[in-house]
């Protein structure tokens, strides 16, 4: 019996990229940001999962904890749960690491699909054989140099009888082109013997890397004989690429991923969770591998008292917010109200810093007062250059804000309502949290960057005590410093003016080799 296509759902095979989340393509983005269910595998980045995590509703399935031992039994476990989900009605990706049909069982369960009649499609990836010699400065074509390029397996031992790979043709392949062997880090000794005796010449240029676009990233250069040695002194283990051929001596010239100044460094980044990812992404950009810890999560409180304040908006002369998130939850109701920026004509906005200012711009507001330092203090003393006396003043902030500010404004003679949607709350535990603990104990962080104190405050919560005098602190001012401090965590640096741009400068000058 042939059902109708309408009560099926669909399957997307989906190429996560070799490991760099910014390597999915933009249609492997969109079904991700667009379906019921992912069935990840372990080699897909996490990252990618965290925004279907962030949306909430959707299914997440890790495929390497599917079915018995055997890879067998596994895969038809999994191509059993796609089968089902789908033929439920559900759009599943299936996320698999670099390209699905690349050494990925991704035909497999192409196979398994068709002939259980579920549509599918396929998403092709960044394959991991391209993408990690590039990232290691390894073209692997390169015009009168390479003029091949072969994919293949060291999942077999040449040693082997049963090995269908042909070495000899390996070895002549790798004379004029490039080969790429995928899985053969443990078979790397037998592969080059393999290839010297079907007349590779010895001299003959090698690399592997190791997790590579990851940001820990690691490559080992030799030839042919020494590859294999050198790969084992340095203790790679899987997922490693091995590329063999002259254009390995290319990376010499244009390496340029583990040239960044960070590369290698281990920086935390603790933030408030509704913060936008800039630091991160910065430090990312300059080759530093960034452990997020996110100090706190957002709670949004009653928000009555903010719609009633909203209700009369033109009546106040100033509106004041001081976050990012602040501003979420003011348009959400000026959404809920009906209103838009014209609801501001009468009122002047100050705000706390260039953040927060970009974010009511996003909005329609051009902020009338963004302070020269940008904390409460600094805030307080531009705003107390006007005439405040008998002014009505609305500031929305976090329930767990200081004070500074609407105490000071009060004593100037303003009449102040404050308004609390929304408090930070402190995450102390979790799966993020032991992998920031297990990376201080092992001691592979080397700083901790701190925005404010309640990061410092969030940090040492997630931490534990004894681990705060083993890590460095870089903040972003003195405010900032003087919280870690009296933490107990010591000082490596503090950015001269309270920005992030000026907080990954001094990371840079702080860590940069
Ligand atoms: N479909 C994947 C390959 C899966 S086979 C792709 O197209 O990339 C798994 C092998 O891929 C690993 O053993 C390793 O050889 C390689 N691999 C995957 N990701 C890698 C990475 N980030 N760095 C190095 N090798 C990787």
């Amino acid at each position: 019996m042939k059902r109708a296509a309408s009560n099926f759902g669909i399957v997307y095979l989906v190429g996560a990229g070799p490991g760099d989340p910014g390597l999915i393509t933009v249609r492997g983005r969109e079904v991700l940001d667009d379906c019921d269910a992912i069935v990840y595998d372990a080699l897909a980045n996490p990252v990618l999962l965290a925004a279907a995590r962030a949306r909430g509703g959707v299914e997440l399935i890790d495929a390497g904890k599917r079915g018995g031992s055997s890879e067998s039994a596994k895969q038809s476990s999994i191509n059993e749960t796609l089968v089902t989900l789908a033929r439920n009605g559900k759009r599943v990706v299936r996320l698999k690491g670099g390209d699905p049909f690349v050494f990925g069982r991704g035909s497999e369960e192409a196979q398994a699909l068709a002939a259980a009649g579920v549509p599918f499609e396929v998403v092709p990836g960044v394959t991991a054989g391209i993408a990690a010699p590039a990232y290691a400065g390894i073209p692997v074509t390169h015009r009168g140099v390479a003029t091949s390029v072969t994919f293949v397996t060291g999942h077999e031992d040449p040693s082997k009888p049963e090995t269908q790979v042909d070495w000899n043709a390996m070895a002549r392949a790798a004379g004029t082109g490039t080969v790429v062997l995928y899985m053969g880090v443990k078979t790397l000794p037998s592969i080059a013997h393999a290839l010297t005796k079907g007349g590779l010449h010895a001299d003959t240029p090698a690399a592997a890397v190791q997790w590579g676009t990851h940001s820990r990233q690691k490559t080992v250069v030799g030839t042919i004989s020494t590859l294999a040695e050198r790969a084992k002194a340095e203790g790679l283990t899987a997922p490693v690429i091995s590329i063999i051929g002259r254009s390995v001596a290319l990376r010499d010239e244009i390496s340029w991923f583990e040239t960044r100044p960070l590369f290698g460094k281990r920086i935390v980044v603790t933030r408030a969770a509704a913060m936008p990812g800039t630091l991160s992404s910065l430090l990312r950009a300059r080759g530093a591998d960034v452990i997020e810890a996110p100090s706190t999560e957002i709670e949004a409180l009653d928000q009555a008292p903010l719609d009633a304040a909203i209700t009369e908006l033109s009546s106040y002369d100033w509106l004041v917010l001081t976050s990012v998130t602040g501003v979420r939850f003011f348009k959400q109701a000026m959404d809920r109200a009906g209103l838009d920026a014209r609801a501001l004509a009468y009122s002047e906005v100050a705000v706390i810093g260039p953040s927060t200012a970009k974010a009511v711009r996003e909005i329609g507001v051009r902020a009338d007062l963004v302070p020269e330092r940008f904390v409460a203090e600094s805030l307080l003393e531009a705003m107390g250059r006007e005439e405040l006396e008998g002014s009505r003043i609305l500031i929305a902030t976090a329930d767990d804000a200081r004070t500074v500010l609407p105490d000071g404004l009060r004593a100037l003679g303003a009449e102040v309502t404050v308004v609390h949607p929304y408090r930070s709350k402190l995450v102390e535990s979790g799966d993020e949290v032991d992998a920031l603990r297990a990376a201080i104990d092992t001691g592979e962080v080397d700083a901790v960057t701190f925005t404010s104190a309640s990061t410092v405050h969030g940090f040492v919560a997630q931490a534990g005590n004894e681990r705060l005098a083993r890590v460095k602190a870089i903040s972003i001012g003195p405010v900032t410093s003087e919280a870690a401090r009296a933490a107990g965590i010591p000082l490596l640096a503090e950015a001269t003016d309270a920005t992030i741009e000026s907080l990954v400068a001094a990371v840079e000058e702080a860590l940069a080799s």
